[in-house]
């Protein structure tokens, strides 16, 4: 589908990808080196609505030594690279716009260390967020960032992800400690280390997380970990309206209830979830919430949030104490999104993620509704709205250009509206090659001409993810 609002950051000139390149990357990699057309088509694309523009060829990395040679080689011939996670990306982050290698750091998925002790674990970058997870279940601890897809470390790391339980354990930014990262030169540098804070100089970690590839490709991530609660419990609330919720959450924020997750669901989500997750919620807006603690701590935040929900229309406050009752509900949660797309066959989505100051989430939210009122599209909307974060599915048909135009049409006045109010036109997902052209509105000139000269002292060939996040000529 081609992308009217974004035609020139996604029809950019392709560089030459020369044979010898190739032959050298065979000599090195064997059959880890694909130039397979189901391959390459797998490697140039994710999760968003825009057609696969593919890679040269895609190489499978198994060391930091073998990224190294894969960056050196690439740089000896001017071609880019593309560092692949999991692939799970949204806004176009992975199309090869300028052709090039795709390294694909999936087999480089082992534990490195754990610290339970230091609450840190040292990781591959191909690993998953889940497959963490299942490695620390017998330590007691866990990674709490939990991207609706099972992203892998390094490509969370890469787009500065969160989720639903960001609003209590942070995203990214607050859970990535040290790093290390080979350069488009192919240097490796380690960048900061597993003490909980440090001041020796520039803070080169979090330059790296959230640069998408454009920096570098990450090879380890040290993360933070945290003891598993001793209490958790999980509970829904219907709302008559969006505003009701979201001025609920809002009230409990701002009473400083630790809460672990607070998620929105409009009735058109709740439909969706219902029917995919074979569930019974109650259609109409809801928050789905779950508290960590003690026993006590628990209880004691579960009824003040009962309280505020109360005071804000809320009714049908029920609880999922049991586990298996809990990861039901967070399974259909998280499986939202392939959910909304089963209401209209065969659509793909453009899904919105501003995050705005949670004192002005519940006038964004409100009139983005009356927005979406307006329009012929379904557009559902779910929210990690603890952080002021929430996104619009626009399902449309990829056959209709027109369809495209109002979802693009509804996207810029969402994130016109956040800008004004003082938030960003991404609050997770990353820019990618779809949100290029807020940037500048967001930042200013002369912080995107930052960003540029940053990105020119570390890739001067512009090899690492070229064209993506900001442009070099407007
Ligand atoms: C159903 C669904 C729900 C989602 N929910 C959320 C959510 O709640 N929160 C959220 O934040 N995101 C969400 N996402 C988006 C996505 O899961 C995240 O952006 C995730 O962080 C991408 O990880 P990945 O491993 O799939 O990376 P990829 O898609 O493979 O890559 C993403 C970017 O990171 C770069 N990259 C990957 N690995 C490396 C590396 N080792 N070194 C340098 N650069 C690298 C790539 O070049 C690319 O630019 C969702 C996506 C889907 C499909």
């Amino acid at each position: 589908m081609n992308h009217p609002a974004e035609h020139t950051a996604i029809q950019q000139a392709r560089r030459p990808f020369p044979a010898a390149l190739l032959e050298s990357l065979k000599e090195q990699f064997g059959d880890r080196v694909s130039t397979a057309q189901a391959v390459r088509e797998h490697h140039g694309r994710d999760e968003s609505p825009f057609d696969p523009q593919l890679p040269d060829a895609v190489v499978f990395a198994r060391s930091t030594e073998d990224v190294q040679a894969i960056v050196r080689l690439c740089a000896q011939h001017d071609v880019p690279i593309i560092p692949y996670g999991n692939g799970s990306s949204l806004e176009g982050h992975l199309l090869a716009v300028q052709g090039g290698v795709s390294i694909d750091l999936s087999e480089m998925n082992k534990v490195i260390s754990i610290n339970a002790e230091d609450l840190t674990a040292t990781v591959e970058p191909g690993i998953s967020r889940k497959q963490l997870n299942e490695a620390l279940k017998d330590t007691g601890l866990f990674f709490p960032i939990d991207p609706g897809a099972d992203a892998s470390i390094g490509g969370m790391s890469a787009t500065r992800a969160s989720g639903t339980n960001a609003v209590r354990y942070g995203s990214m930014r607050e859970n990535v400690l040290a790093l290390t990262v080979v350069l488009a030169d192919g240097r490796v540098i380690k960048t900061g280390t597993r003490a909980r804070k440090s001041s020796a100089g520039y803070d080169l970690t979090r330059l790296f997380v959230g640069s998408e590839g454009t920096l570098g490709v990450i090879t380890e991530v040290t993360v933070r970990l945290y003891p598993q609660p001793e209490a958790i419990s999980a509970a829904v609330c219907a709302f008559p309206s969006m505003g009701d919720a979201v001025r609920a959450v809002i009230e409990t924020i701002q009473m400083g209830v630790p809460i672990a997750r607070v998620e929105f669901v409009d009735t058109l989500a709740v439909r969706a979830i219902n029917r995919h997750s074979n569930l019974t919620l109650r259609e109409s807006p809801m928050l789905f919430f779950e508290f960590h603690g003690t026993e006590a701590g628990v209880k004691e935040q579960a009824q003040t949030v009962q309280d505020i929900t109360a005071q804000n229309g809320g009714t049908d406050f029920d609880w999922a104490t049991r586990p298996e009752d809990r990861s039901r509900l967070w399974n259909a949660r998280h499986n939202a999104y392939f959910a909304m797309l089963q209401l209209k066959p065969g659509c793909r989505a453009v899904t919105t993620d501003v995050c705005v100051p949670i004192s002005r989430l519940a006038e964004c939210v409100v009139e983005t509704e009356k927005d979406l009122l307006g329009s012929w599209l379904p557009c559902p909307i779910v929210g990690h709205v603890g952080d002021g974060n929430f996104h619009v599915a626009m399902l449309l048909d990829p056959a209709k250009p027109e369809e495209l135009e109002e979802a693009e049409r509804l996207n810029r006045r969402i994130v016109e509206r956040a800008l004004k109010a003082g938030g960003t036109c991404t609050g997770e997902h990353g820019v990618g090659l779809h949100k290029m052209g807020f940037m500048i509105d967001e930042h200013g000139e002369d912080a995107i001409g930052v960003m540029r000269s940053i990105k020119q002292a570390l890739d001067p060939k512009n090899m690492m993810n070229p064209g993506k996040i900001f442009s070099f000529t407007h």
